[in-house]
């Protein structure tokens, strides 16, 4: 083992933080804690990865699981598309492989849903392969270890990067290195205030030699912002106090649940369409609100469809699949719809619309 790799491996013996899939060598444990850490902070995954696998033991259960249950145990996590490739990636296991989880960082990468980088940390940890898992903390390491303050990001950057790391991964323990790698990046190596005094890389440390920590890794290159209007259509059964929500399968936010969203178009017509039919009563907020999703700028405003009547028990076609809308609606309670909702855009568009319904009643 090199030197570098000693050291770290040495310093993650003694300090790493303890957390409860590192207590144990179940691979279903490993891989849900390693998709819900991804984008979420560990905070909020701690108690998230306890309940789900209390609720949702095995692969066998992820697989046959309904999707209710996984969207409540998801909640608070953000990206619920992730909980959708992990109940596929269960599927494709328990029905492709007999329930047996692959064994390695190719096969890992046959499971849907599953990346390199998921792969990497599975196998590497699982199985003790000797392949680098490269994250946001790594690529900090790394930049400032050999003093590198441009072109980390491209794709020439990155690759140079996986090579460097390659590289280093000794023969014994390489789950446990790449472990230490990415709790130093996360602990010591921190985007400010690295605490470098207790780095045990510090002697190899270029970018501390150079005194240039604060320019290593350079800044990404942000994206364009993209300004995009949308209408969130709150459809409002009275008589039940029911609210319409749907799975979007495509478009903006695809793979979620929440409000029907239309472009601006769209909603222009589906308002004439709307307003000319008796049974409702449609208006739109006066208030709006911003939402930003990558470099996405998302104005949201409300656009509120009362239905007087109820539709369902009248002889009156609903209007709903003849607008356009692919999904079916989904009739939630208002009281619980919250638990229901898997993007805060969706609560945010909720919270607007509870504080108009006094007004909106009245
Ligand atoms: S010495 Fe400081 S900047 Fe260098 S790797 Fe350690 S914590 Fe990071």
């Amino acid at each position: 083992m090199n030197h570098c790799a000693k050291k770290l491996i040495a310093w993650y013996d003694d300090h790493h933080r303890h957390l409860p899939w590192r207590e144990t060598r179940n691979i279903y444990h490993t891989w849900v804690c390693e998709v819900m850490s991804q984008q979420t902070t560990l905070a909020v995954v701690i108690p998230k990865f306890s309940d789900f696998v209390k609720h949702i033991p095995t692969v066998y259960d992820l697989a046959a699981g309904d999707e209710e249950k996984l969207r409540q145990l998801w909640s608070g996590l953000g990206y619920y598309a992730r909980a959708r490739n992990l109940k596929k990636g269960a599927q494709f296991i328990v029905e492709q492989r007999d329930g047996h989880f692959p064994q390695s960082y190719r096969e890992w990468l046959e499971i849907p849903g599953c990346g390199p980088y998921t792969a990497a940390v599975i196998a590497s940890i699982s199985f003790n392969e000797k392949v680098a898992c490269v994250d946001g903390n790594v690529v900090r390491v790394v930049s400032r270890l050999l003093a590198l303050s441009k072109d980390v990001w491209s794709s020439s950057g990155q690759s140079a990067i996986r090579a460097y790391v390659d590289g280093m991964i000794p023969d014994e323990r390489p789950g446990d290195f790449n472990q230490a790698m990415m709790e130093l990046g996360a602990t010591i190596c921190r985007k400010t205030k690295p605490l470098c005094h207790l780095c045990p890389l510090q002697q190899q440390c270029l970018a501390f030699a150079g005194n240039c920590i604060e320019s290593c890794p350079p800044k990404k290159p942000r994206r364009d912002t993209v300004d995009v209007e949308l209408y969130a259509l709150v459809v409002w059964r009275t008589t039940t106090d029911a609210i319409a929500i749907v799975d979007r399968t495509k478009g903006f936010l695809s793979n979620t649940v929440g409000f029907p969203l239309l472009g601006e178009i769209e909603a222009s017509e589906v308002k004439t369409v709307l307003k000319s039919l008796q049974q409702l009563q449609v208006f739109e907020l006066p208030s709006k609100f911003s939402h930003v999703i990558t470099h996405h700028r998302i104005s949201v405003s409300l656009l509120v469809v009362q239905e007087v009547y109820d539709l369902s028990m009248t002889n009156a076609i609903a209007p709903w699949s003849t607008l356009g809308f692919s999904q079916p609606f989904h009739w939630i309670a208002s009281s619980v719809i919250a638990s229901k909702l898997s993007t805060s855009l969706d609560n945010k568009v909720f919270k607007l619309f509870q504080n108009y319904k006094p007004h909106i009643n009245s």
